[in-house]
Parts: C-alpha cells; structure tokens; sequence
C-alpha cells in the first residue's frame, strides 16, 4: 500500500487544498542529477559546490571545469529552478588553500562566505563560471551564500555577483541566528533566504554538529529552531520575498508540514525523500499544517514537539 501510494505521488508538491510548495533536489554535482530527475524534483534547491573543490584542496578548479560541471546540472532543469551555493570551505569542509589551520573553534572562524570574502578571486572565478553556464538556458538560475550573519555580508555577496555580470536572483542562507533575528535587513540585499537547519541548529543551541554526544540539540524539532524559522519565513513574506529550507530538517515528512506551516515557501531535501514528503504533504490542507505548526511551537520539546503535530494532523 505503501508503495502504491508512493507510486501515485507525482507533480509537483502541494497541500490537499492546492496551496503549493516546490519540492526541490539537494544535489552535490552531476552525478546526483539523475535520482533527482526520477523522484520529480521541481528543480535544485541547494547544489553544494563544494564538492567540486574537494579533488584537489590545494587549489581552486579551473574556470573552465566549473562551468562544465554546472552546465550539466543546469541543463537537466529546463524551466526548472537550480539555487546554486557558493563555496562553503572551511570547519567540516576545510580546503588546504583556503581555510586557515590555527583556529581554536573552525565553525566559528573563517568559513563559508568569510573564507571568500578573504578570497575574492576565488568567488569571482565561480560567479563568471556560472555567468558563462547559464548562457543561453531556459533555466530558472539562484545563487546563495553561507554563512551569512548580517547586512554586510549579504551585501558583499550581493555587489560580488553584480560584479560578474551575473543574470540570476542573489540569495541568503540562513544558518546563524543572526540572521534570522535580522532577516528583514538582509532583505534589503537580497531577493530570496533559504534556511540551513543543520547549520541553524548548530549554532542556535551552540551544539557542533559533528559532536555525537551533543547530537539531542541538533534535533530540527526543537522548539527554538522553530521559532527561528518563522520568523524567517514572516520578514520573508513582509518582504514579499521567498523563504526556503534546504537543511535536514525538510526531508522528514511531518516536519515538512509544520514547516509548510510556518510560512516556508519550498522544500529542498535529498531526492530519495521527495516522494514521501509529497504524498505526505499532500494529504493536509494548508490550515492543518498553520495548527500543527502552532502546536509544535508550543511545546517545550523536540519530542513534545513532533508528538503535538502529530496528534494536530492526526485528528487527535
Ligand atoms: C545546512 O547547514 O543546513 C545546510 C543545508 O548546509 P550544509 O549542511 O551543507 O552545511
Ligand atoms: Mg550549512
């Protein structure tokens, strides 16, 4: 039954009552094309160029490889959306040319859009590879950075892609607190925010996410990370701009609805989870997931969390 209901998931992804939410592919290069092809992604919602970076971390790859290998993922979306990350180097992803080696606390040092801002060639050369890749595709092309924390960091980025004559929407992820306490002000930078939960959640419960041991505070359902998303999601809306997750947290199905709830605008997720988060979404209204929504951001909990959105969408 299961799997049938699986199999007659298709289209794109939407509530009972229509309301709808793209359902996009978390990708790493070309090879991930395919899998998010076959699950019906409407498109990419995070390409984690970094994996290009990682064959040879002494240097940056050539102009010429990079545009390759981004042509290739934006051409399997015709039509289609493909937010593209800038590189995130750097605490868990350290490059040899980039990321400085005597940091006491690398996840709270140069990384992401600092090790670039440090690097401007190094961000140049990508935004001209994908200048030269999007040329003549139908292609819907976004374009984000890490590790934003405030204003001037999405203001850097967004003059950055000015500078390379890039044709695309220039976003912000949201991955500190800071910048979701202050999400109206990077808006002011910026066309669109995409939440990075694991990063969020990180940060927010100041719990490194490669500690197993502190692992209870990376759960997506905690209330606070919650709150953090709404209000994203809310100057998001105020601004009359979009507000994606492309963490964890929007590959589990339930928690798909309470964001969907929370005002979040598309989901993008590893592609073996789109089929479950479409059938799932699409058996709730969009009213069902703003009181699940609720329930779960009144708890006091992850677990209170989850088991209150549960028994919301269940008809408890
Ligand atoms: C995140 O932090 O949630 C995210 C999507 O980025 P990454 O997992 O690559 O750090
Ligand atoms: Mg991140």
């Amino acid at each position: 039954a299961r799997k049938a209901a699986l199999a007659a998931s298709t289209g794109p992804g939407a509530t009972s009552d229509g309301h709808k939410v793209p359902l996009l592919a978390n990708v790493g290069g070309p090879a991930d094309v395919p899998a998010a092809v076959e699950a019906g992604a409407e498109g990419v919602g995070l390409f984690r160029t970094e994996f290009l970076f990682l064959d040879d971390s002494t240097k940056a790859p050539t102009e010429e490889k990079q545009v390759e290998a981004y042509r290739q993922v934006l051409e399997a979306f015709p039509e289609g959306r493909v937010v593209v990350r800038v590189l995130d180097a750097g605490a868990d992803k350290p490059l040899d040319f980039l990321t400085p080696t005597d940091e006491p606390n690398p996840a709270l040092g140069v990384r992401g859009l600092r090790s670039l801002l440090d690097h401007p060639e190094v961000l140049r050369t990508q935004l001209t590879a994908l200048a030269k890749a999007v040329e003549g595709l139908p292609v819907y092309l976004e374009v984000m950075a890490p590790m934003v924390a405030d204003r001037a960091d999405a203001k850097a980025f967004a003059d950055a892609c000015r500078e390379a004559g890039l044709q695309a929407k220039f976003g912000a992820m949201v991955e500190i607190p800071s910048a979701a306490l202050r999400a109206r002000s990077i808006l002011q930078e910026v066309e669109f925010l995409s939440l990075g939960t694991n990063d969020l959640a990180q940060y927010t419960f100041a719990a490194d996410r490669q500690v197993g041991a502190v692992s209870r505070l990376q759960d997506p359902w905690q209330p606070a990370l919650l709150d953090l998303v709404a209000m994203s999601a809310e100057s998001a809306k105020a601004e009359g701009k979009s507000c994606g997750v492309c963490g964890e947290a929007a590959s589990d199905p339930l928690l798909a609805c309470v964001l969907t709830g929370l005002g979040v605008t598309s989901l993008s997720m590893g592609s073996a989870s789109i089929p479950y988060v479409r059938a799932t979404l699409g058996k709730y209204t969009l009213a069902q997931c703003e009181r699940a929504a609720a329930a779960a951001r009144a708890a006091d909990s992850a677990e209170e969390a989850r088991k209150a959105a549960q028994a919301v969408l269940s008809g408890e």
